[in-house]
């Protein structure tokens, strides 16, 4: 039992209106490890540089998250990204994406990695993700997430990735853009269509939602009063998300685990957003997170009183 991620690994430089950070470890594949590992043992399989040190290091090994996939080349420079958010803070502006070491990144799984029983796939080349996916032929639960980039400039090799997995987890406006549709649902159903049985819709700061077989299931996100900086809440939601599933054991989680699973991706996401980077996951607690799970609980529920006496238009 273990989840696999591969993805980004990174330095990024951020902008939002509470203030800057330069060069704070990031990346998808961060954000989700040290999610996830609040559930589950994990992999991460990516590239680095001899730019990244013991202090980044230490931050892996503080949740106990696996990092022997992790691929250091001498004499090269880890991935960074510098991206600004504005007001609203809804949408990352991207200043500058440097790939560095991802440029020619083709990793080989160790038997260890490839043995998971839940792979997730974050944002990376499509023709990689497949490539990784093609090596952990046992995941029993297999997630992929994707962005604007490669849906506009590698769509037909991200539709193969989407085939071979069973949960995408997109925003709202690549549903949107990948599949051509306006309608949110339509747009859904036909994602749905291209192989996945469940497709998560993340939402930014309106929450998420959930499209199944069984039906439809909207989550709140968390009404915080103040939201730092927005960085990897989508890859945090995909921890919180396939960490609680892998903890299940259950190779065909039902409805009822899949909309927890959602609830625990929301809370996760939740608390990245109250600092920069990584910074609020590095010092959260398992009651931080069951706490703020029951106030979704609370949140999720509502009772009618008295039964409404719906009046017919000839009622006097
Ligand atoms: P999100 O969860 O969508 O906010 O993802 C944020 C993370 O994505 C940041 O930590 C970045 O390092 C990473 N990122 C940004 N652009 C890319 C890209 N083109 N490929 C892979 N990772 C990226």
């Amino acid at each position: 039992m273990a989840v696999t991620v591969v993805g980004s690994v990174a330095f990024d430089s951020l902008e939002t209106p509470f203030g800057k950070r330069e060069r704070v470890l990031g990346g998808a594949a961060t954000h989700f490890a040290l999610a996830a590992s609040f559930f589950a043992d994990v992999n991460v399989v990516g590239v680095v540089g001899d730019d990244f040190g013991e202090d980044e290091l230490a931050v892996y090994a503080a949740r106990s998250v696996n990092i022997d996939d992790l691929e250091r080349v001498p004499g090269a420079k880890s991935f960074h990204w510098s991206g600004r958010y504005a007001e609203d803070m809804t949408v990352a502006h991207t200043l500058n994406t440097q790939l560095n070491v991802f440029a020619d990144f083709d990793p080989e799984l160790s038997p260890h990695a490839r043995s998971a029983s839940t792979l997730f796939l974050a944002n990376i080349q499509p023709e990689l993700q497949l490539r990784v996916r093609e090596q952990c032929r046992d995941a029993r639960v297999v997630g992929v997430d994707s962005m604007n980039f490669w849906i506009e400039s590698a769509r037909d090799a991200l539709i193969r990735t989407m085939g071979e997995v069973d949960v995408v987890a997109l925003n709202d406006a690549e549903v949107r853009m990948l599949t051509g549709e306006p309608n949110l649902a339509r747009a859904a159903r036909r994602l749905r269509e291209l192989g996945p049985r469940v497709a998560l819709v993340k939402q930014g700061p309106y929450g998420a939602c959930m499209f199944t077989a069984e039906g439809y299931f909207s989550i709140p996100a968390y009404p915080l009063e103040t939201v730092v900086d927005p960085t990897g809440a989508g890859d945090s939601f995909a921890g919180g998300f396939f960490g609680y599933l892998d903890s299940l054991d259950d190779p065909n989680p039902a409805e009822n685990a899949l909309r927890a699973a959602a609830v625990y991706g929301s809370v996760l996401a939740s608390f990245v957003v109250e600092d920069f980077g990584s910074e609020r996951l590095q010092r959260l607690t398992e009651d931080e997170i069951a706490g703020r799970f029951d106030e979704f609980r609370q949140m999720m529920v509502f009772e009618e009183p008295v039964a409404a006496r719906l009046r017919s238009s000839t009622s006097a």
